[in-house]
């Protein structure tokens, strides 16, 4: 295989194949891919901008059966820190979100088996009443997977009611790496590849925005790095033409801090920055049907979030007012607004702040 093909043929969008992505992703050196990268950057987003958003994560429960073992954040059914966040709890985190110029939850936990379909449809048309302008980035594919069990409901079931009881767009959490070699070792209690990819379909169909991540750095190989982006374009393929599908596609390394996967099995977070800056260029040459890449400038910090930028990448995600399942892992990056808009700034880029739909906010 001749990298300059490899090259001139993503540059023209048309799709790699498994190999030739793999290829590239293997082979490249680190500088050209963050060349092309950059120029597909300006294909799927002209100009100089780079966005970033208010939002803040608020945990409806960290009850969770699934028991991942990289995830610090679950707690079993009776520890002494287990809880269900109250509706006294959700007033003065929104009021608060609210004051600081913010209007989305990301609301996502553990899966609880003591809460079923209508607990959540009730929290989110209660949500919704009280504040009728706020917007509900929540759950995901695996909570998704398990309410259709649960309930004996198709995918399409499950996201229609939360659809009519408020839900705005289903974030792509739980993704991990879509190999079930990899899911069967770090969550098989958790959806499988194909479950995962299901709901999404279904939420294409239903024109749900979504989103798209991986978390990568831990047992997978490069083969599976990859099979996990041409499972994502494959199926941005198909989604409806005008409809969303993936807006964006965000890769965060797994942060090992006090994980079990760390103490249990030794496996610590293979992240170092030249990875991560790789990662975001062949996302932006493989992912040729996704107009976003965002960077985890959470786990990342300033620095790689900056070069990411140059890299393919044209956002930074969340100042995310509330987090606890990366912060419960290690990670302890956080900016304030002003401080956002500095870090685009340095890096030579101009903010732009944007919803949940990466449309500008004026
Ligand atoms: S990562 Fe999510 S599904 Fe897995 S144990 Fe943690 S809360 Fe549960």
């Amino acid at each position: 295989m001749n990298l300059n093909h490899l090259y001139d043929k993503a540059s023209e969008l048309i799709p790699l194949t498994s190999e030739e992505a793999l290829f590239l992703y293997k082979n490249a050196p680190l500088g050209e891919l963050i060349f092309i990268a950059g120029k597909l950057r300006q294909v799927h987003n002209q100009g100089n901008n780079a966005g970033w958003m208010i939002d803040r994560n608020v945990n409806i429960t960290n009850i969770c059966f699934s028991q991942c073992s990289f995830c610090n954040f679950c707690r079993k059914k009776g520890s002494s820190d287990a809880y269900i966040t109250t509706n006294e709890e959700y007033k003065q985190k929104i009021d608060e979100l609210y004051s600081l110029g913010g209007d989305q939850l990301l609301l996502q936990g553990g899966m609880n088996p003591a809460l079923g379909l209508s607990f959540y449809t009730d929290l989110f048309s209660h949500l919704k009443e009280q504040y009728p302008s706020l917007k509900l980035h929540a759950l995901g594919p695996p909570e998704v997977a398990y309410l259709a069990k649960k309930e004996n409901l198709s995918f399409n079931g499950v996201l229609t009611r939360l659809m009519n009881a408020g839900l705005d767009s289903l974030p792509g959490a739980g993704a991990e790496i879509l190999s079930d070699r990899v899911r069967r070792i770090l969550s098989p209690a958790k959806a499988t590849s194909e479950e995962w990819l299901g709901v999404m379909r279904a939420a294409h169909i239903l024109n749900l925005p979504t989103s798209a991540t991986m978390m990568f750095g831990h047992i997978e190989i490069a083969e599976e790095r990859i099979g996990h982006l041409i499972k994502l374009r494959d199926l941005q393929s198909e989604k409806p033409e005008n409809n969303y599908g993936f807006i964006t596609f965000v890769p965060w390394p797994f942060q090992d801090e006090g994980t079990e996967l760390l103490k249990k099995q030794g496996i610590s977070s293979t992240y170092t920055a030249t990875d991560y800056i790789r990662m975001i260029a062949i996302s932006r040459i493989v992912l040729n049907n996704i107009r976003n890449i965002q960077a985890s400038i959470l786990t990342v910090g300033k620095e790689i979030a900056m070069l990411s930028l140059h890299a393919g990448a044209n956002d930074l995600g969340s100042i995310m007012i509330e987090e606890n399942v990366v912060s419960a892992a290690g990670s302890s990056n956080r900016f304030n607004a002003n401080e956002m808009q500095d870090v685009i700034r340095e890096a030579g880029f101009v903010p732009v702040r944007r919803n949940q739909k990466y449309e500008p906010i004026k």
